[in-house]
């Protein structure tokens, strides 16, 4: 068992799930950089992760740990108090309400991937950048990733339903010839938002050629649609139809857990000479981009939320695509919903 101490770590983030603490200690050099993920209490997912060939190599090296009663006990604690909107009612015993933050007594340690910022800039739904001096991290959710049938895809239409800013559609990420400006808009947005950024005057570039050269977006389009043919109507045939959690095939599972991933593009600047040395020996989530053989970029791609789904959440997910076909926005051409794109051509 691990032997923690609270005093040593703070709250990060949070989601529905789980619940990111940070090391501010200097007891173990281990922790430095380091995040601790413990999941919240009222998490429905599951402890078992995808699995994939094809995405390993854009997994963050992570380790399950077993973590003292204690020591939860002592951050419950302190959370409850920095961090008040966190804290559920676990459960009632006589006239005592017990307040607890974390449901299982292990938790998960992985680097942390925005050490190097300091400064975030929400660009929209699902979509972030975080800078510091030396880093660039683009934070995405490249959500439903599939073959288009209707006029305007699920994202734009659920963007607009709960009445969100779409900047940029995902399936433009599919197309070779819509990269560029997918990548345009992001760095337009961030000239708007009148942020000082390093790197913005080569962004652009960095991101077209990150997503013509690097085959993550081709692999989640892949494995999101693996089992039910591409098409949003096939979904619907399974998903409308199901009556109870029983019924949720693991495939389904899997792809709503492949269409709810986090994925991080940290950018840094190399110098020529190590950009000269690393070319050739580069694996495959890092992307090396030159820029009229001028400046040098690494590109270090990585997904995270890759925890299974619940099936008891077919509820939820047959409520929202009722809700949507009802709208009537996928075939709308109101709303400033101007079509997306059908073409799908970098696999
Ligand atoms: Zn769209």
């Amino acid at each position: 068992m691990t032997t923690f101490d609270a005093r040593e770590w703070v709250y990060f983030s949070s989601g529905n799930a789980n619940i990111l603490l940070k090391y501010v200690g200097n007891s173990d050099p281990n922790l430095t950089k380091k995040l601790l993920r413990l999941k919240r209490v009222g998490n429905k997912n599951c402890d078992e992760r995808i699995k994939s060939d094809l995405l390993k190599d854009y997994f963050l090296h992570s380790k399950c740990i077993e973590l003292s009663s204690k020591f939860l006990l002592d951050l419950n604690h302190k959370l409850i108090k920095t961090n008040p909107e966190l804290a559920v009612p676990a459960s009632t015993n006589g006239e005592i309400l017990l307040i607890s933050i974390f449901a299982r007594n292990h938790g998960i340690l992985m680097p942390n991937l925005l050490n190097e910022v300091n400064n975030t800039v929400h660009l929209g739904n699902h979509l972030k950048v975080h800078y510091g001096d030396s880093e660039l991290v683009l934070e995405m959710k490249p959500k439903w990733l599939y073959n288009l049938k209707t006029r305007n895809c699920r994202n734009c239409c659920l963007s607009k339903y709960r009445g969100k800013q779409i900047i940029n559609c995902p399936l433009d990420l599919l197309c070779e010839n819509k990269i560029p400006n997918w990548s345009k808009r992001i760095v337009q947005k961030l000239r708007d938002s009148e942020h000082s950024i390093n790197y913005i005057n080569s962004l652009e570039l960095i991101l077209t050629e990150f997503f013509m050269k690097n085959k993550i977006i081709g692999y989640l389009f892949m494995l999101q649609n693996r089992y039910y043919d591409s098409s949003r109507e096939s979904y619907n045939r399974r998903i409308l139809n199901l009556k109870s959690a029983d019924e949720v095939p693991i495939e389904l599972i899997e792809s709503q857990t492949l269409r709810d991933v986090t994925l991080f593009l940290n950018i840094h600047s190399l110098s020529r000479n190590n950009y000269d040395i690393v070319k050739d020996t580069v694996d495959k989530p890092k992307t090396l981009i030159s820029i009229n053989n001028d400046s040098f970029f690494e590109v270090d791609c990585k997904l995270i939320d890759l925890d299974l789904k619940t099936s008891l959440k077919f509820e939820y997910w047959k409520e929202t695509e009722l809700k949507l076909i009802e709208s009537g926005l996928y075939t709308s051409d109101k709303y400033g919903l101007v079509g997306c794109n059908r073409i799908v051509d970098i696999i």
